[in-house]
């Protein structure tokens, strides 16, 4: 049986799944993923909170998963928010079942979810697999939003939700708050700030937590799978007003989030100071990055997360499979003659500035 004989929904008919390609290779530059792993003082706590989640499997797990949203929300007032409690915070399995999530709660059939492009490729399937109509307004060449262009696309479409990824993904760029704020005003619906690498921003990038309190159709999505390197744990939330916490609830699948997940999280934030620790170094790595690039005279993009979009090249896929053959492995995404790479260590970024080098002689 092939799928051309299964009741498959019409718009699901030659769609492929989403992912980038997992390839077993020395360096790997493409998921924007840390490349520190846990130290063996982490990896012996989450065991020992695992052998303790272990001996109560038997049972569901807290479906309001209440310990670790309270621990979210205290991680979250350190770090721009004020006020928040587990009523305003919601965790699910990745940012990427958060967003799902918020679009099966405010999005659905008749409803527009806008957002602007280049962004993250998964916005137009989390509409399509919800049934709510996408529409993508463009970016400026600098991949900023003009607010005129994006008011006007509010005005036409009346989205009941709206994406904006803060730092951006392909792109790397930040929105100033001031464009945040506008955007909000005129809304009709709710906003949501992906800020997936925000703990990457630059010194003066503002998060959009701080505009919360004023905005109670404000929703700011956060991952611990970037700055916290935890992508294998899967743990993604959002920060909001209660009542949009109380929206999503409706929605969720009972149990959505494992025991076993919920107390690796916790120990992670509990070990924030440390996991964190390696932002300042990829940061600082980033930076050294952008500046390598643009000393051999290629175009970056303005980056406030942990990877870099850099070219533009006649033929970027030659350029992404020259370095693949090098054992290195980036990322062919964003627009034409693009390339995106993840920032690693100063060894992974040695051997990617030197096989780029090799590629282009
Ligand atoms: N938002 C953006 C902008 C991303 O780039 C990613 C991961 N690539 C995610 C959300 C989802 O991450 P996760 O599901 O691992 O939290």
């Amino acid at each position: 049986m092939s799928l051309d004989d299964l009741p498959l929904r019409d718009e699901l008919r030659g769609e492929v799944p989403y992912g980038a390609p997992q390839l077993d290779v020395p360096v790997q530059l493409n998921v924007n993923e840390n490349p520190y792993a846990p130290s063996e003082t982490v990896v012996a706590a989450m065991a020992a909170a695992v052998a303790d989640a272990a001996r109560s499997l038997n049972r569901y797990p807290d479906r309001e998963a209440l310990a670790l949203r309270a621990d979210l929300a205290s991680y979250l007032n350190g770090d721009g928010a004020s006020g928040l409690s587990a009523a305003n915070v919601w965790a699910a399995n990745g940012s990427n079942e958060v967003m799902q999530q918020l679009l099966l709660a405010f999005g659905g059939p008749g409803r527009v979810a806008l957002s602007f492009a280049p962004t993250y490729s998964m916005y137009p399937e989390y509409a399509r697999d919800t049934h709510t109509t996408w529409v993508a307004g463009r970016r400026g060449d600098d991949f900023s939003i003009d607010l005129d262009v994006a008011r006007a696309a509010i005005a036409e479409h009346q989205p009941s939700v709206i994406f904006l990824a803060s730092p951006n993904n392909p792109t790397g760029t930040a929105l100033p708050l001031d464009h945040i704020e506008a955007l909000l005003q005129a809304a009709p619906g709710v906003v949501i700030v992906d800020e997936a690498y925000a703990e990457f921003r630059r010194d003066g990038t503002p998060s959009a937590l701080t505009l919360l309190p004023q905005h109670p159709r404000l929703v700011v999505t956060r991952t611990m799978s970037k700055a916290f390197a935890l992508a294998g744990g899967r743990l993604g939330y959002l920060a909001a007003s209660s009542a949009v916490v109380d929206a999503v609830r409706i929605v969720r699948l009972p149990y959505h989030l494992s025991a076993v997940s919920q107390a690796v999280a916790r120990v992670a934030l509990a070990h924030c100071d440390e996991l964190l620790a390696a932002v300042g170094e990829l940061r600082a790595e980033r930076d050294r990055t952008v500046a390598w690039l643009q000393d051999q005279g290629h175009q970056t993009a303005e980056s406030d997360a942990n990877f870099v979009l850099f070219g533009k090249f006649p033929d970027r896929h030659a350029v992404w499979q020259g370095l693949l053959d090098r054992g290195v492995l980036i990322r062919e995404t964003g627009p034409d003659g693009w390339l995106r790479v993840s920032i690693g260590t100063p060894e992974e970024m040695a051997a990617f500035k030197a096989a780029l080098t090799e590629v282009l002689a």
